[in-house]
């Protein structure tokens, strides 16, 4: 993934996205347009996924969004301490793992208007992958069955291996972040880590319970067959 420039990553990650689409369209899911329920201050995306987003602003000439992100930048949001990859390496080993349901905090994403996500197209995964089988807003969270749960971590895991040299973070650290780093040019290095973000992991071992691993084995050669 190292040898591979932005705009590459980018068309990877666009191509994961649309693989994991064919998933959920297989799905009776309760989600539709105009249902923003799960539509949040604690999505956490990787930095490439931020720059998916911030090259949307940019070509649309889009400075109100990226100008309310800062605006709002002062709300508690959920920080995240663990990238999926850290978690997977975590379980691998044994080790115990913090639980950080705790953290999220409630208020509204900044790119939500009129119960309608602006960025829709270019929304990152996380965002993606919050399906549900029931109304969230009348049963008061979402219902995903177990086999979801883990095509959504494989998926994190890859969309975070794509990015092995980017970071993590609340959407709003992150797009804070690369309105200030684009300014230096387009291909986001490692360089130091800002407060809030965390350092994404190469992938070593896929997370998947073993009554899952023949069912989603098609989907993982998928996105393994994937060339650019
Ligand atoms: S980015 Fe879009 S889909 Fe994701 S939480 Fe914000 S408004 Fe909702």
């Amino acid at each position: 993934m190292e040898q591979l420039k932005i705009p590459d990553k980018l068309l990877l990650l666009r191509k994961i996205y649309s693989i994991y689409e064919q998933y959920t369209n297989s799905l009776d899911l309760a989600c539709k347009k105009g249902c923003a329920h799960c539509c949040t201050r604690n999505v956490v995306i990787t930095s490439l996924e931020g720059i998916l987003i911030y090259n949307h602003f940019k070509a649309n000439a889009d400075d109100h969004s990226i100008n309310k992100i800062r605006k709002f930048s002062h709300l508690p949001r959920f920080h995240t301490q663990l990238t999926t990859n850290d978690f997977a390496e975590m379980c691998m080993k044994g080790e115990e793992t913090p639980d950080e349901q705790g953290n999220q905090v409630t208020g509204r994403c900044p790119l939500l208007k009129n119960e309608t996500c602006t960025i829709y197209d270019v929304r990152p995964f996380e965002c993606r992958s919050l399906i549900s089988n029931v109304n969230c807003r009348d049963e008061g969270c979402a219902e995903q069955d177990p086999f979801s749960i883990s095509v959504n971590t494989v998926f994190k895991q890859f969309i975070e291996h794509v990015d092995s040299s980017g970071i993590s973070g609340n959407l709003t650290d992150i797009l804070v972040h690369l309105d200030i780093e684009m300014g230096k040019g387009d291909d986001l290095k490692g360089g130091p880590v800002a407060d809030n973000l965390i350092q994404n992991k190469a992938l070593q071992i896929l997370l998947v319970q073993p009554e899952h691993q023949e069912k989603m084995q098609p989907i993982i050669d998928s996105i393994q067959q994937i060339r650019i």
